[in-house]
């Protein structure tokens, strides 16, 4: 049985201009100790997805199942759901200020979580616990930081600081929104690099959510693409770097720097821009942008179907179901 499996999620916000349609029926599985990451540019439906299933979308519609180590959380009531998304599901989000309290020392705030969910720990053992959780994500002289406040910390040990709450109370999954975007590129890669030991280390499964394919190149075992509130493309991360098949993978990959044959190492960003949820695009909602539509493309919208000979990848376009190579982008991220 996988850790968590999602099946037909549908996500949608009633507003006074219409309804969202922020997930429009997604389904995804992720096992025990795997990476899935989830892609697509803001907009997509990757965010809303696990905030839906984790109970963080208030006033949404929500449908479909997303059943996590057995238990169906959308059937869950709010203490149920906190008391799992606190305890055996952790969330690091892109600013750990909204997570972090500003008036509550760093320390403090990793004890209070653990003896909230672990009654019976003493406030000495917690300690003992948030400061060696301190030390095991780098943070430096963890018994002396343990008392910072979390402005007192760099955005990097912030992040880290996050980290060390998420393995609080060795969660099963770790879902990983954005989780480097704020951060320069070397504190990025050290966050990443930080994320994926603690991972291997504790067998945890990692959701990395992202808008940049050139974050997870390293990293996921598996990606999901999104475009539109829907997954348009499915495959194992050899698969989806060295044979992509919808256009938006395509354009995603060729928009890495350095990814397109583009000497000079320019982006090449996809033309367009997302669709409104609200009045998607009839047909495959990405056809006002792909340079591949065709007249099928607008009236009809592809199911996510199995790519000829490729076993678990799976995408949702017209085009010929045969993967095409896109060599350059995997070479240029040294998979
Ligand atoms: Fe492009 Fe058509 Fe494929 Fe959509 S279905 S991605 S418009 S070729």
């Amino acid at each position: 049985m996988s850790l968590l499996e999602v099946t037909d999620l549908r996500v949608a916000f009633p507003t006074s201009d219409g309804v969202v349609q922020a997930v429009r029926g997604l389904s995804f599985r992720i096992e025990r100790g795997r990476t899935l990451a989830i892609v697509g540019e803001s907009g997509s439906g990757k965010t809303v997805s696990t905030q839906a299933i984790l109970g963080l979308t208030p006033g949404a519609d929500i449908s479909g199942s997303a059943v996590f180590d057995g238990v169906n959380l959308l059937e869950l009531d709010g203490e149920r759901l906190r008391h799992i998304r606190g305890a055996e599901i952790s969330v690091i989000f892109q600013d750990p200020l909204t997570s972090l309290h500003p008036l509550y020392k760093v320390g403090w705030q990793i004890e209070e979580l653990i003896r909230v969910h672990r009654p019976g720990t003493s406030r000495a053992e917690a300690r003992r616990r948030a400061v060696e959780l301190l030390g095991l994500v780098g943070i430096p002289r963890p018994d002396r930081r343990v008392d910072d406040y979390p402005h007192q910390f760099s955005g990097g040990m912030r992040q880290r600081a996050m980290i060390a709450m998420s393995l609080a109370l060795n969660p099963k999954l770790i879902v990983a929104d954005e989780p480097t975007t704020a951060l320069d590129a070397t504190v990025q890669a050290q966050i990443l690099e930080l994320i994926t030991r603690v991972q291997a280390e504790f067998g945890i499964a990692l959701i990395l959510i992202t808008h940049d394919l050139g974050v997870v190149a390293g990293m996921a075992d598996e990606v999901l693409v999104m475009y539109a509130g829907l997954a348009v493309e499915r495959a194992d991360r050899r698969t989806l770097y060295y044979r992509p098949h919808h256009p938006y993978t395509k354009g995603l990959l060729e928009s890495i720097p350095g990814s397109s044959g583009d000497r000079g190492g320019r982006l090449r960003p996809i033309p367009g821009s997302p669709p409104s949820l609200i009045a998607l695009p009839s047909g495959c909602a990405f056809h006002p942008r792909c340079p591949y539509a065709m007249p099928v493309c607008s009236a009809e919208r592809p199911p996510l179907a199995t790519v000829t000979g490729e076993g678990s990848h799976a995408s949702a376009c017209w085009l010929p179901h045969e993967a095409v190579g896109l060599g350059a982008a995997a070479d240029a991220l040294r998979l």
